[in-house]
């Protein structure tokens, strides 16, 4: 049993008194490319990563969901009766969300238990890793079997989508959920966002000697909200002036005519989605043809796209990147939805201690808050611990 499924075990016991029915878990997830593309119908290339959200959980024998979290003192306790969205806030909505979200894919929720659940993470939390998909995911898991609902896990994404969308209110694509989900070991998840099709690449990292290391700025992305409406709100605008659906139908031939019928601003934005969208499918291509070392000139222009045509970074996340680089890097970007969050930096393994010092020291003589830096690797998607 490892240390979190320990500590659920315990929280639970603590919480609540007795035992489990049984562990679950999911874990966050990095994006290694394809930002700002799946609101577009493009193109991610996540992997789920070896931090993961574990929920004990136990039916009940009346309709009361109650949920406790290491994070918080409080416990929620809301009824299966009369579920709707818009009674939901705070942390409690992403697993109380998952529950109402279950329902409007076909869940019988006039008819199953209610729950008791305990959750406890070491995803950490605004980082850009979405521990939100880890919440949702773990619980989606759980009742989909605790409740014997036999939904698949394409449709377990959705339905983390839409909690997060409607319980939470944040607006955001299917990436994180799949990832989390469809996730497998030392692979990364190709997913279409147009028609939800997926397939498992596989990354090689530790036959070529690569480690994939996290720089967290601690710059939180809370406050980004309007940033990121405004970014989806640009695509949009292009799209339509474009005259096609989503920018997912335009292709780096379309760039010319775009560049001629848009102002500069949506110009840069489109042309941010276009190009990721094609470097999301050079990098699939390369990670086949000639492994993860050949991908790191699809990262750095990456991350130049997101800095100079989205306008999506900060110093932090530049200065990050320009660090990692410096000290042997193979390749860096910004990852995330942006204004904050995380860089990573593509790694041969002998210098990690190396990239590690230089980041922190650049913060340092910077004057910037001392990132937070490790290592994640391609992990297994959500499922039952014990
Ligand atoms: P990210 O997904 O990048 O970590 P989000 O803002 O999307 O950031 O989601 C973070 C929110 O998810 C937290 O503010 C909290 O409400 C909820 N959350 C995440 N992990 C937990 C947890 N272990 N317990 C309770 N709530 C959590
Ligand atoms: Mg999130």
């Amino acid at each position: 049993m490892s240390a979190l499924d320990s500590a659920a075990t315990a929280g639970f016991a603590k919480r609540f008194a007795g035992e489990p029915d049984g562990l679950w878990s999911a874990p966050g997830r990095v994006n290694l490319i394809g930002e700002h593309t799946d609101y577009n119908d493009g193109f991610v290339l996540p992997f789920a990563i070896d931090r993961r959200t574990v929920i004990a959980l136990a039916a009940r024998s009346d309709r009361l969901m109650r949920v406790a979290s290491s994070f918080s003192d409080e416990i929620v306790e809301v009824s299966l009766d009369g579920l709707t969205p818009d009674m939901l806030a705070g942390w409690s909505a992403y697993p109380l969300g998952v529950a109402w979200a279950l329902g409007e894919f076909g869940a019988p929720l006039s008819t199953v238990a209610g729950f008791d659940v305990y959750i406890v993470s070491d995803v950490p939390i605004g980082a850009g890793l979405s521990s939100s998909a880890a919440i949702e995911s773990a619980i989606a898991v759980a009742l989909n079997d605790v409740w014997g609902l036999g939904f698949d896990r394409r449709t377990l994404a959705r339905v983390g989508q839409l909690a997060e969308n409607r319980a939470v209110g944040a607006p955001t694509g299917i990436m994180d959920q799949s990832a989390s989900l469809l996730g497998e070991k030392d692979s990364a998840v190709f997913l279409d966002c147009r028609t939800l099709e997926s397939e498992v690449v596989p990354l090689g990292f530790d036959a070529a000697g690569l480690e994939l290391l996290i720089i967290d700025t601690k710059v939180s992305h809370e406050h980004s909200t309007g940033g990121y409406a405004s970014r989806r709100a640009s695509c949009e605008l292009g799209a339509r002036l474009l005259g096609v659906d989503s920018l997912r139908d335009l292709g780096v031939v379309d760039l010319a005519r775009a560049a001629e019928l848009l102002d500069d601003e949506t110009f840069r934005r489109v042309r941010h989605v276009i190009t990721e969208n094609q470097r999301v499918l050079d990098t699939v291509r390369t990670l086949r043809e000639s492994g993860p070392s050949a991908i790191g000139a699809l990262l750095d222009a990456s991350h130049t796209s997101m800095r100079d045509d989205f306008e999506i970074s900060v110093p932090e996340l530049d200065l990050a990147v320009v660090a990692a680089r410096g000290a042997g890097a193979v390749g860096a970007r910004m990852t995330g939805g942006g204004f904050g969050g995380a860089a990573i930096a593509l790694t041969p393994h002998e210098l990690i201690p190396a990239v590690t010092a230089a980041v922190r020291s650049a913060f340092a003589d910077a004057g910037f808050g001392a990132p937070d830096t490790f290592v994640v690797r391609a992990a297994d998607g959500a499922g039952r611990e014990g």
